[in-house]
This record gives structure tokens, sequence and C-alpha cells, in this order.
């Protein structure tokens, strides 16, 4: 079996969530490391769907160096060697904090642009043929850039991927959980006015074993009610009580991550007759400690429920990862990426026209080169 050698078998640095009885009582405690080395890689290129990547956690250290020096704004490191030692998450704290430190060299409408793009090149080489990516404006806004700069450079960017790269784009702005209720009710009248321009989306954010969804309740009516699906994350750290929030309450057309439903057998059973799809980031999952390895993730359980699970890379440049590496993750615990890409297709949220040219796209890939009998 061929590995990809991710320097894996790490021990984490700690900042392990307190919200973790339920969890624990599910998969029997943390262990001691967090186990990526058994992930089999396919070995063929093959079409993919992403469903699930903060563009902001996209930009590897080539990027960040040239938007640094283009708008005079200082990093922690001024090397490529020295970014990739900064960036690399091994908890949600990390992540949170190298997130808040690289995102300040984002200032003007085509630096927005340019994180699409650069992020379009990337996926494209992986297989990439429909990706939905996150943004978190309101960051940006609170350093004083304009919200339309944000909205205009990331729509630019998706033009630019389609003429450029024939990948198609959508967008799905993200408020942060600990900003307050009106700032994410503005940040959805801006969705719902850049619906034209390709935000299908509109979605919350962050840590949430601590902080409440329950004041974004009218944000996600405001989304709705103009047009755009509502996509939060829930249950990534937290348990089965906030992924009932985000579907009984907010009304999710697709949850991010969704780890903690796998408490509450009823509650899988109506996600999957909902048909509201599951966004699983195996690696992301492992490397921040909501899962213990990559082997006691709840994926093949929820695959078995019914429930459709789409595969995706998250956080790829913080957490040493991409997309191919994630969907082989996701192979190596027995689910076959025909399975994946269907689940992508079937839970994007673009228009029929573009499901219906991203589905034939996978309609015509022999899939039999890659599949062994042995997956689902
Ligand atoms: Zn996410």
């Amino acid at each position: 079996m061929l590995t990809h050698g991710l320097g894996c078998c790490r021990t984490p640095s700690g900042d392990i969530p307190e919200h973790w009885p339920s969890r624990t009582s599910v998969y029997g405690g943390l262990g001691p490391t967090r186990c990526l080395c058994d992930i089999a890689r396919v070995g063929a290129d093959y079409p993919k769907v992403e469903l699930h990547v903060h563009l902001e956690s996209t930009m590897r250290p080539e990027l960040l160096l040239q938007l640094a020096q283009r708008n005079d704004c200082p990093l922690p490191a001024s090397t490529l060697a020295g970014l990739a030692r900064f960036c690399v998450a091994t908890s949600f704290g990390d992540l949170g904090r190298i997130w808040l430190e690289v995102t300040k060299v984002l200032r003007h409408e085509q630096d927005f642009g340019d994180v699409l793009l650069s992020y379009a090149r990337e996926a494209t080489r992986q297989g990439a043929v429909y990706v939905e990516a996150i943004f978190n404006p309101i960051i940006h806004q609170r350093r004083g850039v304009d919200m339309d700069a944000v909205f205009s450079g990331y729509c630019d960017g998706a033009q630019k991927a389609r003429e450029e790269y024939g990948l198609e784009v959508r967008l799905t702005p993200d408020a942060d959980l600990w900003f307050s209720a009106a700032e994410a009710e503005e940040l959805a009248r801006y969705a719902v006015a850049y619906r034209e321009r390709g935000v299908v989306g509109f979605g919350v954010s962050g840590a949430d074993y601590r902080d409440s969804p329950a004041p974004f309740v009218r944000a996600s009516q405001i989304a709705r009610d103009g047009g755009l699906a509502f996509t939060p994350h829930a249950g990534e750290f937290g348990g089965a009580d906030l992924v009932r929030f985000a579907v009984e309450q907010l009304h999710a057309s697709r949850i991010r991550h969704g780890l903690g439903a796998i408490e509450d057998p009823g509650l899988l059973k109506e996600i999957a007759e909902a048909g509201i799809g599951l966004d699983i980031c195996p690696i992301s999952n492992v490397r921040l400690g909501a899962i213990p390895t990559l082997a006691e993730h709840p994926l093949p359980v929820f695959i078995s429920a019914g429930i459709r699970c789409s595969i995706s890379s998250d956080d790829p440049a913080f957490l040493d990862t991409d997309l191919t590496r994630n969907c082989d993750a996701a192979s190596s615990l027995g689910v076959s990426p025909r399975t994946l890409f269907e689940a992508g297709v079937a839970g994007a949220l673009c228009d029929d026209a573009t499901r219906a040219r991203v589905a034939e796209i996978g309609a015509a890939f022999d899939w039999s080169r890659i599949e062994p009998s042995a997956w689902t």
C-alpha cells in the first residue's frame, strides 16, 4: 500500500476542546496521537467536487509573500521556509491564530481575486471540476476593507477561474460565531446582493464547542429569504445538539462537518431522510483533534445511514493537506471516489444547468480504472 508520508503520528500540541464528554463516549477517548499514516493513495487522477474550502486558508507561502510585499504588510516570517513552518496548525486555536495573522495581507479587491485564482489553479491540478468556496469577510471589514471589495474581488476571481481553468466556482460567505448577530445580518444582506455574481449560500463558522449559533437565526432567515442556501458549520467539535439546532432552527441545506450527529442515530436518520449533505474533511478532523484517528472517522457510518457525504480540504494551506489527500483518506475508509463525486454533485448549490454539466464529467469518466470492488 502506498502512503503519503505526511509526517504524521505527531503528538498534538494541546488545546483540546473542553466540550468533549459526549464525544469521548462515542470514540472512547482521545488517543495519544493523531495518526494519518494509513492513508492509501488511489494513484490516479479522477474528477472531484469540493464543497468546503476556506479561501483565506488556501494561501500557500509563495502567495502570502507576494501579497505581503505588494501591500507592504509584514508577516511573522519573511522566507518561504519560515512561513511554511508558521502555517502549520495542530489545534483549532492554532488555526485561528495563523488565520488572523496571515489574512492581514489581504487589503484590496485584487488580492481576493488573486487568492481565488491561485486556489483554482491548485484545485484544477487535482481534478476538481466544481468548487464551493467559503470566505469570512467580517474580519476584513473590521480592518477597514470595504465589504464590496471583498465580494467583488472573489466574484471576479471566480469568473477568471472559469475563463482560465474551466473550473466552476461558487461562493458561500461565512459569519464567524464570535461576531455579533448584527454583523452577521449585514453580511447576509451582502451575500444576497451578490447572488447574481456566484454567491449561492451563507453560513457560520467558528468554535462550535464554545460559541452558540443561536444569535444567528435571523441572519440565516435573511439569507434563505434572499434565495440562498444556509450552510453552517455544526458539530465539528460540539455534539448532536448543535447539529440538530442547525437542522431544525437554522434550516441548513448542508452541514459543514456534522460529526456530532454520530451520537444520535435518530438524528442520522432525519438528516438522511431530509437529504441534507455533510461536508466531510477527514484530514482536518484528525489534524485538529475532532476525531482521534482516521480509522475512527464516522464517515462510513454516515454513508451506511444513507447520508450524502462529500469530501473537502477545509483549510489546506494550514493543515499540511490538499483535496487529493482528503479524498484518498476517505477512500482509505472504504468509500469509493465515485460515491464521493456523486455526493458532491447532489449537494452542490449551483443552478441545474451547471450541475448537469458537472454530472456529465463524472458520467464520462471510467471509474472502473481506479475502483476496487470493496469500495462502497
Ligand atoms: Zn470549515
